[in-house]
């Protein structure tokens, strides 16, 4: 496995990772891939079955048994990558409040974690990726070459998370989307299996002051200085 290919970032909601990741694979011509995606396409499964939240069997079950998937972008209307669940385009539909609401608790089950990890790391050892999400450095792809950790205070990303609302048209008050951030982080950093948490060997870079320009090329020197120590 080369492990010099394997590019993650972790870090927590709205932290800017799946813009970074996705410009920064753009650039090195790897494939980008956003994890909470699929923990996101796991909770709108069961909502639509009429699975509660709160039933950790029934929701593993969805886990196990959807059909998620993650290819290029087929539409041109801001998207970074198209999301299938059981073949019907979700990509708008997981990002709506109801499934930010739930997707901390659905994705802290320990056989929903089971079952999405060995996916990603199916994906994540051929190399060639950038792999984004809360636990990808730590326990997805801990071999990994190059690791990130991005974060900014939770009032920033709250600013920051309220402005992409606004921008699709989706009015949320402020408060309410800071509280929303602030409640996730918690369920994600407390959880017993795999913890939002920055790998050891991972690079951090607080964010708060940054635009998002700088964070990109700031993450796009370090690779292009590792890849360089590397050889
Ligand atoms: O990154 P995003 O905000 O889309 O992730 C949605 C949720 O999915 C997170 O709040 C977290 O609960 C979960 N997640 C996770 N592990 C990952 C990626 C996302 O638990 N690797």
């Amino acid at each position: 496995m080369d492990t010099a290919t394997i590019i993650t970032i972790d870090g927590p909601a709205a932290s800017g990772k799946s813009t970074v990741g996705q410009a920064l694979a753009e650039r090195l011509g790897y494939l980008f891939f956003d994890t909470g995606v699929m923990y996101r396409a796991v909770t709108l499964a069961a909502l639509r079955q009429g699975v509660a939240p709160g039933d950790e069997a029934a929701v593993v079950h969805v886990a196990e048994t959807a059909d998620i998937d993650l290819c290029a972008p087929s539409e041109r209307d801001g998207r970074l990558y198209t999301v299938l669940l059981n073949a019907e385009d979700v990509t708008w539909a997981i990002r709506a409040a109801e499934i930010d609401a739930n997707v901390s608790q659905v994705s802290a089950y320990p056989g929903v974690r089971t079952a999405m990890t060995r996916l990603q790391r199916r994906i994540g050892e051929r190399g060639r990726v950038v792999m984004v999400g809360r636990d990808i450095g730590t326990v997805v792809l801990p071999e990994a070459g190059i690791k990130f950790y991005l974060d900014a205070t939770p009032h920033e990303r709250a600013r920051r998370r309220w402005r992409e609302l606004q921008e699709r048209g989706v009015n949320q008050p402020f408060d309410a989307v800071l509280e929303g951030i602030r409640h996730r982080d918690h369920i994600d950093s407390t959880r017993a299996v795999a913890p939002l948490r920055a790998a050891a060997d991972a690079i951090i870079i607080d964010t708060t002051d940054m635009d998002l320009h700088s964070v990109i090329e700031k993450v796009y020197a370090y690779v292009i200085e590792m890849t360089d120590r590397a050889r």
